[in-house]
């Protein structure tokens, strides 16, 4: 009974290459922010072909917006012959730079072995053209459908989303009754939905010194000195301690499962930029360390805070001269779609009549633009679904299988006609 629709998208697989392959040509690089408004405007333009009715949101004053590198986010929307529901297909256009180890050009969107290989194309231009050609397929074969389709090309989703889908939650664009179901095509491989995400604490730890001439350290107090009893602590009693503790949530890869948190950056003292100079002698008055913990649903953001706080309270107590500061730079709250929630079972009807078995139901071990969804616009009818193998995302010669696109396109299509039409067959 979903043949006509299958053959809808089987009809516009050589459209959903040519689509991947033009997305990826927009060198949508964050930082800084290249190129976002052609790419908006040709996803824009795609979908106004189709009867969409486009806007051009510019995020002006959130970060790193500006004239030469604005902010341009599109959301598209097409309603339908009577009111419903609305599915909102969320995509982020920007892309993480290229970095090095390519055997082809990343922005070129080359084609070859049934692949289309580039930077983005798994995480996630392959999935927001798969989500294009499912909408499409969709309104070809019902057009009569009721309710409504969103899509949505976003920006910054990289660097926090601020910029695009919280900027546009902040808005309303994210909450009822404008939307009910969103559907966010990250490459969490084709067989799989993703519920949700561990939480995320970001920190600054600054140790304070005394600067003095480095022949006479002990006239100083070094700030580096104390910042290494922190990290030593850390060693013997908090990484232990976080490694005991393992969630409930379907955290992949398995590690992940557990709280983990990565030392992101260190420094103090003078800047290595003297070459092709000498250092001076000194002792360093402040070292400044970030960290990156990710959290579980069971943790709650205060004891993952006062985990390390404790550490370095008791340092001062004990550890003459030692003080530090320390400062907030995110903090993002766990999240975890039901299972019985209507677009985790659309979807999941999706993928059983596509590949015969039941999706595995998995959560991200890093966050996505679902946390501004959900905590600003108070939709949680969200999950993550697209055609992009996990593992391949932010890698050189990254890409994404031309068979996976279509696969996901079905799989959406299908979860369109469940959400929208209330049927999976029909
Ligand atoms: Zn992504």
């Amino acid at each position: 009974m979903n043949e006509r629709l299958f053959k809808a998208i089987d009809d516009r697989s050589d459209e959903l290459v040519q689509l991947t392959v033009d997305l990826i040509r927009f060198p949508t690089i964050n930082p800084p922010g290249e190129a976002y408004r052609p790419c908006a405007e040709y996803v824009g333009a795609r979908l106004r072909k189709l009867g969409f009715e486009t806007e051009f949101i510019r995020a002006e004053g959130t970060p790193g917006d500006t004239d030469r590198y604005p902010r341009v986010n599109v959301v598209a929307r097409f309603d339908g012959r009577s009111p419903g529901a609305c599915v909102h297909f969320n995509s982020h256009i920007d892309v993480v730079e290229a970095g090095e180890g390519w055997s082809v050009d990343p922005f070129a969107g080359v084609v070859k072995d049934g692949r289309v290989y580039g930077r983005g194309a798994c995480d996630m231009k392959g999935g927001l053209a798969a989500s294009i050609i499912a909408a499409e397929a969709f309104m070809e074969v019902f057009p009569d459908f009721p309710g409504a389709i969103e899509i949505s090309g976003t920006v910054d989703e990289e660097s926090g989303g601020f910029g695009g889908v919280a900027h546009l939650a902040g808005l309303g664009y994210f909450s009822k009754p404008k939307v009910d179901h969103v559907i966010i095509p990250e490459p969490l491989n084709k067989d799989r939905i993703c519920l949700g995400h561990r939480g995320v604490w970001w920190a600054e730890i600054e140790t304070k010194g005394e600067i003095a001439h480095g022949s006479m350290p002990f006239l100083g107090d070094n700030a580096v000195r104390h910042m290494g009893a922190v990290l030593q602590a850390f060693e013997d009693e908090l990484f232990p301690a976080l490694d005991r503790k393992v969630t409930r949530m379907p955290v992949v890869p398995e590690g992940a499962k557990r709280s983990t948190m990565n030392i992101n950056s260190i420094h103090g003292g003078q800047t290595e930029d003297f070459r092709p100079g000498l250092p001076s002698p000194n002792v360093p008055d402040a070292c400044r360390l970030t960290i990156d913990r990710r959290f579980l649903l069971e943790e709650d953001l205060g004891t993952v805070k006062s985990e390390v706080t404790d550490i370095l309270d008791r340092l001062k107590r004990e550890r003459k001269k030692f003080d530090y500061e320390i400062r907030d730079l995110m903090e993002v709250l766990p999240l975890m779609t039901e299972r019985d929630a209507p677009v985790v079972k659309a979807v999941a009807q999706g993928i059983v009549a596509i590949f015969d078995r039941e999706p595995d139901y998995v959560i991200s071990p890093g966050t996505y633009d679902q946390k501004h969804i959900a905590r600003i616009g108070h939709i949680y009818d969200c999950i993550a679904y697209g055609p992009g193998i996990l593992d391949l995302a932010h890698r050189p010669d990254e890409w994404v299988g031309i068979s996976d696109m279509v696969e996901s396109a079905k799989v959406m299509a299908i979860g369109l006609n469940v959400l929208l039409r209330g049927t999976a067959t029909g």
